[in-house]
């Protein structure tokens, strides 16, 4: 029954990371700090069909901001303007959380913060070298209600 399905998925939230959930990096729709916002960046940006794109400079792994499509309202891609300028004009906070966070606490973030996307990211000890944070890709409030409402 659907009802006892959704009563399972919430009782998944306990148990879940957002690594289950979690959008790869590499699927991640991104875009380099550096770019400018002319008429080819701004309409890839709105065919992705995603609200929050994240930013990041120099490698894929290393984001640095998030731009909210909302943010393209005033802008004119005539004007070529660099993201630089949006993104240090909202300056949006960025989240960040590891690989090990459940989901139940990953909920109460969300309705807590202001944003609806995180980084995730893990320590990374593996290799010889001192261990660093690796990005793993972002979660959203969606893929957190996605686990309690999906049907078996
Ligand atoms: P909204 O529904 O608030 O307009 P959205 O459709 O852009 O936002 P979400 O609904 O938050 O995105 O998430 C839908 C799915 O897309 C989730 O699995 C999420 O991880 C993924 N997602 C969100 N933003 C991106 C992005 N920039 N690149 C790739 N995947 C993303
Ligand atoms: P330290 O306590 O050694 O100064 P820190 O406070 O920067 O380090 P941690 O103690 O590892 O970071 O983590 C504390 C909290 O901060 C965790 O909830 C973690 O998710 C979050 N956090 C870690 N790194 C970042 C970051 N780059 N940006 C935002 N939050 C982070």
């Amino acid at each position: 029954k659907e009802e006892l399905n959704i009563i399972q998925g919430a009782l998944e939230l306990r148990s879940k990371t957002v690594e289950d959930v979690l959008t790869p990096l590499a699927d991640c729709f991104m875009l380099a700090s550096d770019v400018v916002l002319d008429f080819n960046t701004m309409s890839d940006m709105m065919q992705s069909g995603y609200t929050r794109i994240p930013v990041f400079e120099n490698e894929r792994s290393n984001i640095v901001d998030i731009l909210f499509v909302k943010d393209l309202a005033f802008v004119d891609p005539d004007d070529c303007s660099p993201l630089k300028t949006i993104t240090q004009f909202y300056k949006h906070p960025l989240h960040f959380v590891f690989n090990d966070t459940k989901l139940d606490a990953m909920l109460e973030e969300f309705k807590k913060g202001k944003s609806h996307l995180a980084v995730v990211q893990r320590v990374n000890n593996e290799g010889e070298g001192d261990p660093f944070y690796e990005v793993m890709g972002i979660v959203t409030l969606e893929d957190v209600i996605e686990e309690i409402i999906k049907s078996e």
